[in-house]
């Protein structure tokens, strides 16, 4: 079994909202993954715990498993493991940071997840520090609108949290950049496999610098 560097992957096929990937959990023990996150104000800490429904919820229950099973030598969650094990190829995209900031994959990780082909998406905190090498692979998760602009002018594409009840396909933000409603919220018919939005890059840059990703 190859060792683990940093991350564990396994294919995701159920998520209603992003359908077929291979999701890239950040951290080999909750340890390890919570603290990627640290500095984020979703987070909180292990004794009053914040908003997070990633490290807080089950997906962090989905991690302690894999982590159980992974030190029982029962499955190989490396990448080439996770690619391995969608033996029919169904995983439309790589969803980095199911769990976790992916400002925690080292460049040579990326290198390898971006040479291996498929559409990547995935959101970090710290896009200006720690995150700062993930501009072209990643959005800027953002706390607010302002934060997005900034984040746009300096090249990225950004993502705001929106409420649940938050319906407006498009608006505009006071830097007047074009913020578009995520897809799913739009029509649940469509997930994240379907729309790729997500893809950081240049594609998208003019007609969605910000993505509105509605609270869960
Ligand atoms: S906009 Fe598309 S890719 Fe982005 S989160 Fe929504 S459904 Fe997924």
């Amino acid at each position: 079994m190859k060792k683990i560097t940093g991350s564990m992957y396994a294919p995701s096929y159920t998520n209603i909202k992003t359908g077929e990937c291979i999701a890239q959990y950040v951290g080999q023990t909750r340890q390890e993954s919570i603290a990627t996150c640290e500095g984020c104000e979703l987070l909180g800490t292990v004794e009053e715990k914040g908003p997070c429904y990633s490290q807080w919820g089950t997906v962090a229950w989905s991690h302690s498993s894999m982590i159980r099973s992974h030190s029982q030598g029962r499955n190989d969650y490396s990448f080439e493991g996770a690619i391995q094990r969608d033996k029919k190829s169904k995983a439309q995209f790589i969803r980095l940071g199911a769990i976790g900031d992916p400002s925690a994959t080292s460049k040579k990780e990326i290198a390898k997840i971006r040479k291996y082909g498929l559409p990547v998406i995935g959101y970090t905190h710290f896009w200006e520090g720690r995150g700062s090498h993930l501009r072209d692979i990643c959005l800027a998760s953002c706390g607010s609108v302002e934060e997005a602009d900034l984040a746009v002018a300096k090249g990225w594409r950004a993502t705001i949290i929106v409420p649940k009840d938050y319906d407006t396909p498009v608006s505009f933000s006071p830097k007047n950049n074009r913020i578009v409603l995520c897809v799913n919220a739009q029509n649940k018919k469509f997930k994240c496999a379907d729309c790729l939005l997500c893809v950081a890059g240049d594609r998208y840059m003019a007609s969605a610098p910000i993505i509105a990703l509605q609270e869960l």
